[in-house]
């Protein structure tokens, strides 16, 4: 019998790398670990989402790195599940599989207008500037005088600083190459921020709003009287208010006494107001905004509702950072409510069987709990879902698969023509990458497309 057990990772991004890493961290378990990518590169939003100037944050690849060099693991990119291989395969050939696929999609606003030809998702944009190869034929309106972005989240805080930055300070990142071109172009001049809740409900945290005092080009101020507090707001900061959210209160009003405005462009934090038409013929020209006062709910939360107070501004570009969502995966469980799937601790939850657990299915990070936390979060998160399934193999009496043969599965993908990429393929892009960026003084050059990413790693297998 087969001493080891064989799990299917599906997504190559933090939240499959900390699971990968705790699987392998069991002392009195073997395990073999297989991950897919739908893409030809690793690291999910490491790659494709964190912001080309936080490389620090991006550095946590190298942990991932580690693991990959495990002997018991293998990556397989550019294998897309529900495309390339089905859950029918995995079953066939895995003991174990943990869907660790993310949110890739966005919210929308539901506001008239959203269609609009200039009005984007900040999923959109961000994928495009890190080089995304689904995004990298994307067009944004960079000659734009004002961009809103509607969020205060982090996301909408990176959009905001990345439009904010000079060409100059973005050419030492590792934005994709198309987009750098477009930003020297840019004739960006007003940055709007805008949350529909106060700024102790701003959902950003006090390193990436502290980044906004330090922009070389771009003054930065908070809209009228938005940082005022109501009696409720001021008794919450005073006591019971989280580190952070006092920190971030701090931080906007050394923002606010700003009264210099002496740059080319202007970044406004605007707090208590909510997009309620984006206007326009052909393209997004104007938005029209609500004021919004704070309300308490029973349950004790906070909510913004619209006064009789409006405003319209000039709008050439706008960005909805509200949050992402996780898409349905073929023939496994989704709650589009929450753009999860439906889970016990990671075990999976097959709802139309009287809420049965899956055995054998889990889940981990933004598509089990929703795209909330940072990159570490999902540290915590892929313990919890390797433990509850090491407690149900236990409870279940679950016995590893008796073949022992590791390459049945390569030999499927390659009878189904399927061009997958392994981890030391990889390697031979990133070392591709890196060279690239070093004349340059810049972290590595991304590669865009995936027809040119197989191509340089067979010409680099070739040599
Ligand atoms: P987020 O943190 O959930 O923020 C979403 C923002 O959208 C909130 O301000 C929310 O306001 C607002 N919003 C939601 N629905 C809205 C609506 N209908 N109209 C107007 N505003 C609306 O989401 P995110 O910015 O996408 O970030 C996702 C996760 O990634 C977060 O955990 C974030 O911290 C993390 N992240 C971290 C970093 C970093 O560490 N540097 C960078 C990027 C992302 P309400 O609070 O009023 O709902």
């Amino acid at each position: 019998m087969s001493a080891f057990w064989k799990i299917a990772v599906i997504g190559s991004g933090p939240a499959g790398f900390y699971a990968t890493g705790e699987l392998f961290r069991q002392q009195s378990w073997s395990f073999k670990v297989d991950m897919f990518d739908r893409l030809p590169t690793p690291y999910g939003l490491v790659r494709g989402g964190v912001a080309p100037d936080h490389q620090k944050i991006k550095s946590v690849a190298k942990i991932y790195n580690r693991i990959a060099e495990n002997k018991d693991f293998r990556f397989f990119g550019n294998v897309e599940f529900g495309k390339d291989i089905f859950r029918s395969d995995i079953l066939e050939f895995y003991d174990l599989v943990i869907y660790a696929v993310g949110s890739p999609s966005d919210r929308s606003l539901k506001i008239p207008g959203e269609e609009l030809p200039g009005s984007h998702s900040a999923t959109e944009f961000v994928a495009w500037y890190n080089g995304h190869p689904d995004f990298s034929e994307h067009k944004f309106n960079l000659s734009a005088k004002n961009v809103f972005v509607i969020g205060m989240g982090n996301v909408a805080l990176d959009v905001a600083r990345i439009l904010a930055k000079t060409p100059d300070e973005l050419s030492k990142t590792d934005i994709a190459d198309y987009a750098l071109e477009k930003f020297y172009e840019s004739k960006i001049e007003n940055i709007w921020l805008v949350g529909r809740r106060g700024p102790l409900q701003a959902a950003f945290t006090p390193v990436e709003v502290r980044e906004f005092l330090e922009l070389k080009n771009a003054d930065v101020m908070v809209e009228g009287g938005t940082l005022q507090l109501d009696v409720e707001s001021q008794r919450f900061i005073e006591t019971t208010a989280s580190k952070d959210t006092k920190k971030n209160y701090e931080i906007l009003k050394e923002i606010s006494k700003n009264n210099k405005y002496k740059k080319k462009k202007r970044v406004h934090f605007l707090f208590l107001s909510s997009p309620i038409e984006i206007l326009g013929s052909k393209c997004v020209e104007k938005i029209r905004l609500v004021r919004n006062v704070l309300v308490k709910r029973d349950d004790g939360t906070i909510y913004p509702k619209a006064t009789g107070d409006f405003m319209e501004e000039n709008a050439d570009l706008i960005f909805r950072s509200i949050g992402y969502h996780g898409n349905p995966l073929p023939e496994i469980p989704f709650d589009q409510n929450s753009g999860t799937i439906p889970n016990e601790c990671g075990q999976i939850i097959d709802k139309r069987k009287d809420k049965l657990l899956r055995t054998r299915e889990y889940v981990t990070g933004w598509i089990k709990r929703g795209p909330t936390g940072v990159i570490g979060t999902n540290k915590q998160d892929a313990v919890e879902t390797v433990n509850r399934m090491l407690k149900t193999i236990i409870q279940e009496k679950l016995k590893p698969m008796e073949q022992n043969d590791n390459s049945v599965f390569e030999s499927l993908l390659k009878e189904r023509n399927v061009d997958f990429v392994s981890f030391e393929d990889w390697k031979l892009l990133d070392e591709y990458e890196i060279n690239n960026g070093n004349s340059q003084d810049r972290p590595r050059i991304k590669v865009t497309s995936i027809e040119r990413i197989l191509e340089i790693i067979q010409e680099k297998k070739r040599k």
